[in-house]
């Protein structure tokens, strides 16, 4: 897969710890498929650790902005994200990829159901927003979780591209938190049942987040007969 050097170009906190960062693409052949993620590996960061200085993220960002590209990561105090928070922009990284088959089925008759868990909107961000510049036929359902408001990132995109795009729907659920415009508990197999809404098992699955919350949500799945086949998942190994 060729290897791209290329410059952060922006950086802002979208949620509650939370920050997404611009890398400058233009001039490369950068393409990719959304819902696809990169490896991106700092040169000479000032924090290393023992888990080297690479790592994976979905890429954000619509296939259709191919002078920027746009991850988003909860931030911690590890070595890799301490550095990426405090390089000046204009340092260079290595991006890597795209790699991965996360993405939207071309079977525009089937619903896609998407269901992420907090930062795992990611990849997701990225489809609903090339099914919306594109006019995809796609229907698509996205059934968001995070624990509060605050935790929920790019929420006012997310319904700016709902009321863009008649063919998609959120449904944005908090668990720690009760507030209108939201949806309050755990999604569950009967949740999903009661938000699909039409027959849920002739629905495509999306699932993707932290590797506990996706085997949740599989198993979820498989509890109300969803076939495997049927279940598409992008486990965010790491959290
Ligand atoms: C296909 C794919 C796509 C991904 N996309 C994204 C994405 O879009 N956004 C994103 O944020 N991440 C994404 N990830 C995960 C990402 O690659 C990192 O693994 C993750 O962000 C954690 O990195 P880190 O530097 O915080 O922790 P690391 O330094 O990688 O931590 C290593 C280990 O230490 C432990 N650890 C470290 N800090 C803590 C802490 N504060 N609390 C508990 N345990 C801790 C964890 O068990 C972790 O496994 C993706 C992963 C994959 C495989």
């Amino acid at each position: 897969m060729p290897k791209y050097n290329v410059k952060l170009k922006k950086r802002e906190q979208v949620a509650r710890d939370t920050m997404a960062f611009w890398f400058d693409m233009s001039g490369t052949e950068f393409s990719f498929r959304a819902g696809q993620f990169v490896d991106i590996t700092l040169e000479n960061p000032p924090h290393t650790d023992a888990e080297g200085n690479t790592r994976g993220f979905s890429i954000a960002s619509s296939p259709n902005d191919r002078d920027e590209l746009l991850i988003t990561t909860r931030m911690r105090n590890t070595a890799f994200k301490n550095s990426l928070k405090e390089v000046p922009l204009g340092t260079q990284v290595l991006v890597d990829g795209p790699y991965g088959n996360f993405t939207l089925k071309k079977d525009a008759s089937k619903l896609a159901v998407m269901i992420a868990g907090g930062i795992g909107i990611t990849p997701m961000l990225s489809m609903i927003t090339y099914a919306a510049e594109n006019r995809l036929e796609n229907r698509i359902l996205l059934l968001y979780s995070n624990k509060t408001a605050e935790d929920a990132a790019f929420v006012s995109r997310l319904r700016e591209l709902e009321r863009l795009n008649k063919n998609f729907r959120m449904v944005a659920v908090l668990t720690r938190e009760a507030l209108q415009g939201y949806e309050n508990g755990h999604i569950t197999g009967e949740t999903i049942k009661a938000h699909v809404g039409e027959p849920f098992k002739n629905a495509v699955y999306y699932v993707s987040g932290p590797p506990a919350m996706v085997s949740e949500m599989r198993k979820a799945l498989e509890g109300i007969g969803i076939s495997e086949d049927d279940i598409n998942t992008e486990e965010f190994s790491g959290y």
